[in-house]
């Protein structure tokens, strides 16, 4: 029976980039004038196309000038990560590489479901050494909601898999606005306490909290019995 994990890759997969939260500030400064950063807003779980959105916001900028500019200052950003990326220390999450393996062991296809405009969340997978597990995903460069993110990912993963039932599909996220969208989409919600916020938080979050919570991804095992 086909199963899909969809994985997010800030706190879940990896730690979180300081390169890529470079690239926002330099981004933002070069199309709109501002020095603007990440901090600005309550990012964790957001898309990089809603943090940029919020971010200037929080700065007085308009929307209409916020919308005119947002499709070079994604480009931009994509440019400053990739110019820093060689130096970029982002590690994988203790475990991450036995699980990858394990579950490709058993069968199990995996996507990315993550904020991150596609070009930088690619060049993190490469540059984590995991690239070859992941067929497609849905990215922050694809839509502001994170909730879509997840349908576009399930669709791009069934078109070279078929169909794959909604009960089989779970999503790893480190953030409540994780669950959220995984819920929306109907499929089923591990949250995983390696980012900001606690397991009894992610349990119990807006909505009714994840259908799983672990501390974190080093037990295989753990994750095979939720999956199969
Ligand atoms: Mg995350």
């Amino acid at each position: 029976m086909k199963k899909l994990i969809l994985f997010d890759i800030d706190n879940t997969l990896s730690v979180a980039s300081k390169a890529h939260m470079e690239a926002f500030s330099l981004a933002m400064k070069d199309v709109y004038g501002i020095e603007g950063s990440v901090w600005d807003v309550k990012y964790y779980g957001k898309t990089d196309w809603q943090i940029i959105m919020e971010a200037l916001k929080e700065k007085g900028i308009p929307g209409k000038r916020i919308r005119s500019g947002l499709k070079e200052c994604m480009k931009r950003m994509v440019e400053y990560y990739s110019k820093m990326a060689g130096n970029d220390k982002i590690v994988l999450m203790d475990g991450v590489k036995e699980l990858l393996k394990g579950l490709e062991g058993h069968g199990i296809l995996m996507g990315l479901v993550t904020g991150n405009l596609e070009e930088i969340a690619w060049a993190k997978m490469e540059r984590l050494g995991i690239r070859r597990y992941f067929k497609a995903g849905g990215f922050g460069s694809d839509d502001k909601s994170r909730a879509k993110l997840v349908r576009i990912a399930i669709r791009r993963m069934e078109k070279h898999f078929g169909h794959i039932p909604r009960e089989n599909i779970f999503v790893i996220g480190d953030t409540p606005l994780d669950v959220k969208a995984g819920r929306e989409a109907g499929i089923k919600t591990i949250a995983v306490a390696t980012g900001v916020y606690a397991k009894d938080e992610l349990m119990s979050g807006e909505g009714g909290g994840a259908d799983f919570a672990l501390e974190n991804l080093k037990d295989t095992a753990a994750v095979l019995e939720i999956v199969l």
